[in-house]
């Protein structure tokens, strides 16, 4: 007999800030300095659409479970909405509508044609067989289907989301409008319409932010000491890349720990490893730390590219790093920005550090759309230019404003939104 089950919900984490709120406190400092009027401040803090949405699954066994998704539309100001959609069990809405902002300041960093929005469905990938993860997605994809388009609202992956699933989108996508639309979402494999470098895109701007920052602090690059937090697609990727130019990774972690090598991390073993066994546990490459430690051991480069609120007060007054450049997403509390001040750490904010992927979405998105597919060697070329452009645009709003980089970035993003809603006008 079919048995109902009802996705329970998350315990509260005692460890963790509401990411909308901390989102929040930066944001009111930038508007604060930009003077931001009050009916425009108003209209920025808040999404534009939110949708939940109930995706019950037949799961393999014949039991029916409901799973809740998530679609968050922070800003359309500047052109359709952008954002990644994760599979995470403890997701909740607020973070969704954080990410969902950070996306619209990301992409106005970075200056490309795109609002904000995010995507998630809670549910424990690690629990699901490939063919539940399969429904879960076009079951969410066909609740979504008008919130989606490539002029409305354009998905790519994110945490625990991979290519496949971005193609399932697409296809469910497709199926419902009778027509191939790959253009609807990004990070899809390339023989579906998908960008070359997409995949290694955060990972590469990392890597060209993490450059600009040390060149900004007179540090040569070669042998600079990396820790990365996180092995996924932008902790690995990262990790390689800048070995790749020249620096030392001594540290890497996942979510079985971390492994410091003060003579350098074999990046590729551990790559292969992870690979073959879905985890770095078992690892024989370094030595086996808990994320704190990982966090605040010696090292020049501290690259968070895990998830959000790692780095908490108490790690923030442990890290020796000169130089944070944030992979993931709001992986630093707000509350810990004051203590990384003044201790005097550079932090290369996340909606500068990962908005490679967007930006590599974007030239996706471009190319789908003309038809025409351009080489690995032009992505990358035009993805260094875009992230060294950026960093620069940031710093120096940064200098101008006396404030750190991260402040910089959310003035510069507001102030570039804020002028489009004025010119736009409201409509009533
Ligand atoms: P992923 O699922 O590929 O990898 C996540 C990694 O973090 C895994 O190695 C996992 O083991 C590890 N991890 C999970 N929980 C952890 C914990 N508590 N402590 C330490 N490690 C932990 O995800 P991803 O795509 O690499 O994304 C990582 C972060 O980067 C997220 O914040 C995501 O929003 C952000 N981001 C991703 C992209 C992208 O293009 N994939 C772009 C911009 C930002």
């Amino acid at each position: 007999m079919e048995q109902t089950v009802s996705y329970q919900e998350p315990a509260p984490f005692p460890d963790r800030e509401n990411p909308f709120e901390s989102m929040m406190k930066r944001f009111d400092v930038a508007a604060d300095i930009l003077g931001l009027e009050q009916g425009v401040y108003e209209y920025l803090k808040r999404p534009v659409r939110q949708y939940i949405v109930s995706i019950p699954i037949q799961m393999d066994d014949g039991r029916i479970e409901v799973f809740e998704g998530y679609r968050v539309i922070h800003s359309d100001v500047m052109g359709p909405s952008k954002g990644g959609v994760r599979f995470t069990p403890d997701v909740t809405l607020d973070e969704v509508k954080a990410l969902a902002a950070w996306m619209t300041w990301k992409c106005a960093v970075v200056n490309i044609p795109f609002g904000g929005a995010k995507g998630a469905v809670r549910c424990d990938p690690a629990k699901l067989t490939r063919v539940e993860v399969e429904k879960i997605t076009r079951r969410y994809t066909a609740n979504l289907i008008d919130v989606f388009g490539p002029d409305k609202d354009v998905p790519a992956p994110d945490m625990n989301t991979d290519e496949q699933i971005m193609a399932w989108i697409m296809d469910t996508y497709s199926m419902h409008t009778h027509r191939t639309e790959n253009a609807v979402v990004t990070g899809k494999p390339l023989i579906l319409g998908g960008s070359l470098g997409r995949k290694e895109a955060t990972g590469r701007g990392v890597m060209a932010t993490t450059i600009s920052a040390l060149e900004r602090l007179n540090v040569p690059v070669s042998k600079t000491r990396v820790v990365v937090q996180g092995f996924g697609n932008v902790g690995s990727v990262s990790a390689s890349l800048l070995q790749g130019a020249g620096c030392l990774v001594t540290g890497i972690s996942d979510i079985s720990g971390g492994y410091l090598n003060k003579r350098g991390i074999d990046v590729q073993d551990a790559l292969a490893y992870a690979a073959a066994h879905r985890t770095l546990e078992g690892w024989k490459g370094g030595e086996w730390v808990t994320q704190e430690e990982l966090l605040t051991t010696e090292c020049d480069v501290l690259v968070p590219a895990a998830k959000e609120d790692q780095i908490t007060p108490a790690v923030a007054r442990g890290v020796k790093a000169r130089v944070i450049v944030e992979g993931a997403n709001g992986p630093t509390m707000a509350s810990a920005d004051g203590i990384l001040e003044e201790k005097g750490i550079m932090v290369v904010p996340d909606i500068l550090a990962n908005s490679g992927g967007v930006t590599v979405s974007y030239f996706e998105w471009v190319q789908d759309r003309i038809g025409y597919f351009w080489s690995l060697e032009r992505v990358n070329q035009r993805l260094d230019v875009m992230m060294r452009t950026a960093f620069e645009a940031v710093f120096q709003t940064a200098q101008q404003h006396r404030v750190p980089l991260r402040i910089g970035a959310y003035i510069m993003a507001i102030d570039k939104v804020a002028k489009t809603l004025k010119l736009r006008g409201i409509y009533a």
